[in-house]
């Protein structure tokens, strides 16, 4: 499970949520995101959500209109809070847990999909992210055919926080992360909300989760065959990564990349440390010159900042480091 990042610049979705335009069908009105879910709220919230968002209803008569609109931008705000405030933090609040259920109307009905539609390809744009940050064994996006039947390209995004479970957090852009369409399928509602790419991650430091191969039988076969070994995923004692796993079935899912890691056994095979050192000579005959020849022969992208760019990156990486083809210091 890759890392993604969060420093990425959400004043482009606060700026669309304020202007975003929902149309009512059949009429000319219409609205940004924000003032359709104070509407919303507004209309069908119950006492205490409605003292959650300031809603004060006493104070929405034409004499006092000024103070009504002042209200109304302390409610914006908190509304704007859930669109773009810590999911984490929000998760928890009681109120809004409570009212769960309630909370479905206002966030998810219409204006998800138009969301989903009009913002989940910025969103991607935004990270910069190529694979799957669950999986890194597929791209976040994927072939989908539209309303006139033509291909055309869809974005996959999931919610880190379900949004059957948590509503309240459908339209939050820190809760929305780019993933290929296996592993949000496999996911689907899934109750690891434990795990936050944004937070978290494989190669966290302390207690970094990696990829291992080993012999299964004692082999005659010089380079491995797949039925000669075994691939699979050590936790350590990262329990939440083994659950995390677990739900989107990824230890299964790996056991059937054996010939990958047997192409990087097969590298290191044929690549010794003294046979590198000769070739290097042709270079410069560093070790700088070494790790580069390793780099050519492994391909691009396997730094932790890079994974992202290339599928199985990580599993690539791991099993290198595990057959002692390169450290898990170096930078290749
Ligand atoms: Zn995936």
């Amino acid at each position: 499970m890759l890392k993604v990042p969060k420093d990425f610049d959400s004043n482009i979705y606060s700026k669309w949520a304020e202007e975003s335009i929902y149309t009512k069908k059949n009429t000319k009105r219409s609205k940004s995101l924000i003032s359709c879910i104070y509407q919303r709220i507004n209309k069908y919230g119950n006492k205490e959500i409605k003292k959650y968002f300031e809603i004060k209803s006493e104070v929405k008569t034409k004499t006092n209109v000024k103070l009504a609109l002042e209200d109304r931008l302390k409610s914006e705000a908190v509304i704007k809070n859930l669109l773009l405030g810590n999911p984490a933090e929000i998760s928890n609040i009681e109120v809004l847990k409570n009212n769960a259920a309630l909370f479905k109307p206002y966030f998810t009905e219409g204006l998800y999909p138009k969301f989903r539609t009009e913002f989940g390809r910025e969103i991607n744009r935004m990270l910069g992210f190529r694979s799957c940050p669950y999986c890194n064994r597929a791209f976040v996006f994927t072939p989908i055919r539209n309303k006139e039947q033509k291909i055309a390209s869809r974005y996959e995004s999931d919610h880190i926080f379900p949004k059957e479970t948590y509503p309240y957090l459908a339209l939050n852009i820190f809760n929305l992360i780019p993933v290929c369409a296996t592993c949000n399928l496999t996911k689907n509602n899934a109750d690891i909300d434990f795990f936050n790419p944004f937070e978290d991650c494989w190669e966290n430091e302390d207690n970094p989760v990696k990829f291992k191969w080993g012999y299964k039988n004692k082999s005659q076969n010089i380079i491995p065959k797949a039925e000669d070994i075994d691939v699979f995923i050590d936790y350590g004692n990262n329990n939440k990564f083994k659950c995390a796993s677990e739900a989107l079935g990824l230890d299964e899912i790996y056991k059937l990349h054996k010939s990958e890691a047997i192409d990087v056994v097969e590298i290191a095979q044929k690549y010794s440390d003294s046979k590198l050192v000769e070739i290097s000579k042709y270079f410069d005959g560093s070790k700088n010159g070494i790790l580069a020849l390793k780099k050519d022969l492994l391909g691009p992208n396997l730094n932790p900042e890079e994974f992202h760019k290339r599928l199985l990156a990580k599993f690539i990486r791991d099993i290198a480091e595990d057959v002692g083809f390169v450290d898990r210091d170096d930078i290749l």
